[in-house]
């Protein structure tokens, strides 16, 4: 099998260990970069390389493209892998590193800008036969045309930046007294968030379930899924919780969101390893949302149910392999349940960063722990909270349960504050062993 040589990893934290670990499974040579304040940081000490690319501030060092790049052209990396975040959904990036000769582990630009807007993605897989969340035809350009839309599709509706991501950029509008006002913000957020004013509407559905796809895809245009996750359990539209498969969905259910997230995937012409994001509603209804191009932070729960190493995949694809197997080769075995744990207070979610000074990760069987975390390490309060990510799997729900419990009582992080007070609740609660909730479970929990 053809694979690289040397990859440079354009990321921090727990996916950039993810990933050296992969490569090194591989036999490939690793590239970390880091910013100033992140001299100290596991996935500097774990590559086989590492170049300092900035500053603390993300501007200057993590989405610093010519600094990345210089870094690969340094080292004689022949790729990149952008991991989640960051650079990751950047076209851009993409193109700077095909123009240095540099092969960017991710799929084609053209499906990069199309994840990243999102009003044209919807118009697009509609066209295809993928069902939409009822809503605009496109972008809307001004309050007349936001009229227009709600008129057919009724209140609640929720505006939403083209150009979103991580759950920002978005605001619910009840009644018509409310919309004029929350257009013009919304455009002016999504200015300032993401460069781009572009917004478009949905209608709000209130009772939902987020449902997502993975699908890996080759060069020569083989697509497969590897089932679905539910990530239902958020705050402030952000993944808190999410599993794998997802609970209580009917076998007929499953089988369509595989076929909608493969037929998107083909009509879209996809590369490498990408997600389908769904809403179902509470009469079963599948609406196509929104499509990320990219590895997601919740791909361990698919890995443990289908002995995938989504990573290494992602490794192969890239390197010009084609996909080693058909769907009917893809078993699902057992359950999978993630917690993300934040470097947050479990109570309001306020960020805390700080110095780690004990740390006792769980193990035992079933436990899969991915982060980037040390006894001594500090905390930078520069980027994303995330810390850690504790991922248990068993042969059915119910033991994923109580071995995520079982492990989130034996994990110790001391110094700061992390969310995992808040996990140790949650999986304690009768609505999450119910496996029968929305996205907003944190509102009646
Ligand atoms: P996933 O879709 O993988 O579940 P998230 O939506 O939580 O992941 O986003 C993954 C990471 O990328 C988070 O750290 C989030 O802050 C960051 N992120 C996602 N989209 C953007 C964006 N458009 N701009 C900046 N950061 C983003
Ligand atoms: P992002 O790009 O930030 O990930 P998404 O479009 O994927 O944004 O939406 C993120 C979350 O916002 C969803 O998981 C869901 O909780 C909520 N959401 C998005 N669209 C709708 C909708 N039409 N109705 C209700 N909730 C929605
Ligand atoms: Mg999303």
């Amino acid at each position: 099998m053809k694979l690289f040589r040397k990859v440079l990893i354009a990321n921090r934290g727990e996916i950039a260990v993810r990933i050296i670990r992969a490569c090194h499974e591989l036999g490939i040579k690793t590239v970390a970069v880091y910013s100033d304040i992140d001299r100290d940081s596991m996935h500097v000490r774990l590559a086989d390389e590492a170049v300092c690319i900035g500053p603390a501030s993300a501007h200057q060092s993590y989405l610093n493209i010519p600094s990345i790049i210089s870094a690969a052209e340094i080292t004689d990396a022949e790729a990149i892998h952008p991991g989640y975040g960051f650079l990751s959904e950047n076209s851009q990036f993409a193109e700077a590193c095909n123009r240095s000769g540099i092969i960017f582990i991710g799929p084609r630009p053209e499906n990069i800008r199309l994840g990243g807007d999102k009003a044209r993605a919807r118009q697009i897989l509609k066209k295809k036969g993928v069902p939409v969340v009822p809503g605009s035809d496109g972008a809307v350009d001004d309050i007349e045309k936001a009229r227009k839309v709600i008129k057919k599709i009724g209140y609640p509706v929720i505006i939403k930046a083209s150009a979103g991501g991580g759950g920002r950029g978005m605001r619910i509008v009840e009644r018509e007294e409310e919309l004029e006002r929350a257009f013009n913000t919304a455009q002016k957020e999504a200015h300032a968030a993401f460069g781009r004013d572009t917004v478009y509407i949905e209608k709000y559905i209130t009772r939902m379930r987020h449902i997502e796809v993975q699908i890996l895809a080759d060069h020569k245009g083989h697509v497969v899924h590897l089932g679905e996750r539910d990530c239902s359990i958020q705050r402030r539209h952000q993944k808190l919780i999410e599993e794998a498969p997802a609970p209580g969905l009917s076998p007929k259910l499953r089988k369509k969101l595989g076929e909608y997230a493969v037929k998107a995937a083909k009509a879209l012409r996809y590369r490498n390893v990408g997600t389908i994001e769904f809403i179902v509603d509470s009469e079963d209804n599948i609406y196509f949302m929104e499509i990320n191009t990219r590895v997601q932070v919740e791909h361990p729960v698919t890995e443990a149910i289908t002995g995938i190493d989504i990573i290494k995949e992602q490794l192969k694809l890239a390197s010009g392999n084609e996909l080693q197997y058909r769907q009917s080769d893809i078993k699902f075995t057992g359950h999978a349940i993630e917690c993300r744990i934040n470097a947050e207070d479990p109570e309001t979610f306020t960020p805390s960063p700080g110095l780690i000074d004990f740390l006792y990760l769980p193990g035992g069987p079933g436990i899969r722990v991915d982060t980037a975390a040390y006894c001594g390490w500090t905390v930078p309060s520069h980027y994303d909270s995330l810390i850690a990510k504790l991922i248990a799997r068993a042969p059915t729900r119910q033991e994923a349960i109580i071995r995520l419990k079982r492990a989130l009582d034996e994990f110790v992080i001391e110094g700061i504050k992390t969310t995992i007070p808040f996990h140790r609740r949650v999986v304690r609660s009768e609505k999450f062993l119910s496996g029968n909730f929305t996205t907003r479970f944190l509102e009646d929990f």
